[in-house]
């Protein structure tokens, strides 16, 4: 069989054969159906395995309507791998501003740089050689493989393994011993099974993102209603059923804020870890003295697995901190996380008489 052909199917993991007809015939309902259902989305528009690069970085835990805000602009700097190296990281940095999680920018700047060094310039467009790149795994791999080169890859994120359990009535729990293995088999023999894998693999992603929901599928309307499993068997709710959540860890800092003139010190976040290489105010540990401090609120952001509360403190007089620098906060250059952005906002709003002091606000993202 073709299956035993490829070299990451996994052979221990067996699917019966009606599961099998399913995936195979969930190709051909799926390739009917996207090419009417697709929303009109940037990269969608002009195809290229790099801009697929691009968007599937951005993509990463941002949501669809502020990516496709930010695409073409970001595009339009880094029109290419070459030009992103040219440009350099901290440039990179800085238009991902606001968009957080900024290791992918990193990660997006090293991939460009390995692009550029190894490949000639060029995405490459096998799935096994892209996920050589920084920060592109299988899946990433798999999808810009697939959707910008036409290549039978398979791709599992969540949407997809939410419409393949959905379909195979699969009640397992989500990170449970060989489901993810089980999962990639189906992904490989549905996208194996059909003549585009772009359409299939993309547009069961929509599936996934706009009909098969977490919380409201719309079976009425979706073209896998006929053979659903857990449609057919009243089921749909149960399944999947919830990952078991790990407890957020809790992280507190304090940092100061001085101004002098309309600059405020910043300094740059250590090479790695949280917010690194950012632009952010220093610690308060930073400043020589903590003479005469006013606290001015705290401000908190929420990640998937961090929930971060900074405490901020005004010092009244011009500091001098080692290695931090005079900046006017509103310099586009800057690379700023929408939560230095929130912190700035609420030692602003302590300059601002009417606005007043002792703030506080919450952040995710
Ligand atoms: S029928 Fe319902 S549960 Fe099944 S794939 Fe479609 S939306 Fe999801």
């Amino acid at each position: 069989m073709w299956q035993d052909r490829h070299d990451r199917y996994d052979p221990t993991m067996s699917i019966d054969e009606g599961h099998l007809d399913r995936l195979v015939w969930a190709a051909g309902e799926i390739t009917r159906w996207f090419p009417g259902a697709a929303r009109d989305l940037p990269w969608r528009r002009i195809r290229t395995p790099w801009r697929a690069l691009v968007s599937e970085f951005m993509l990463q835990q941002t949501q669809v309507s502020r990516v496709a805000e930010r695409f073409e602009l970001f595009l339009e700097s880094f029109p290419s791998p070459m030009a992103m190296v040219e440009a350099g990281e901290e440039a990179v940095l800085a238009k991902w501003s606001g968009l957080g999680y900024y290791r992918r920018a990193r990660m997006l700047h090293a991939a460009a740089v390995c692009i550029v060094e190894r490949h000639s310039g060029e995405v490459p467009q096998d799935a096994d050689t892209l996920e050589s790149l920084p920060g592109v795994g299988r899946y990433t791999a798999g999808a810009i493989a697939s959707i910008a080169c036409a290549q039978p890859s398979p791709i599992v994120d969540g949407n997809v393994d939410r419409v393949f359990a959905r379909l195979t009535a699969d009640a397992s729990i989500p990170g449970e011993k060989g489901r993810d293995s089980r999962r990639w088999n189906e992904a490989l023999i549905y996208v194996s099974s059909a003549d585009r894998p772009d359409l299939v693999n993309e547009g069961l992603m929509e599936l996934g993102a706009l009909v098969c929901q977490p919380k409201s599928p719309q079976c009425l309307i979706c073209p896998l209603s006929e053979r659903c499993q857990s449609y057919q068997l009243g089921k749909v709710a149960e399944i999947p059923p919830p990952k078991p959540r790990p407890q957020k860890k809790l992280i507190e800092m304090h940092v100061g804020i001085s101004w002098f003139g309309k600059k405020l010190l910043l300094a740059r976040r250590p090479e790695s870890g949280l917010f690194a290489k950012t632009m952010f105010p220093p610690d308060v540990g930073d400043f020589g003295s903590m003479e005469k401090l006013r606290s001015l609120g705290e401000v908190r952001h929420q990640t998937t697995h961090r929930d971060v509360r900074v405490h901020v403190h005004l010092f009244p007089e011009k500091c001098i901190v080692v290695d931090a620098e005079w900046k006017h906060p509103d310099d586009p250059g800057l690379a700023l996380t929408s939560l230095a952005s929130k912190i700035i906002r609420l030692a602003r709003s302590d300059q601002a008489p009417e606005s007043g002091a002792g703030a506080s606000s919450t952040s995710s993202g």
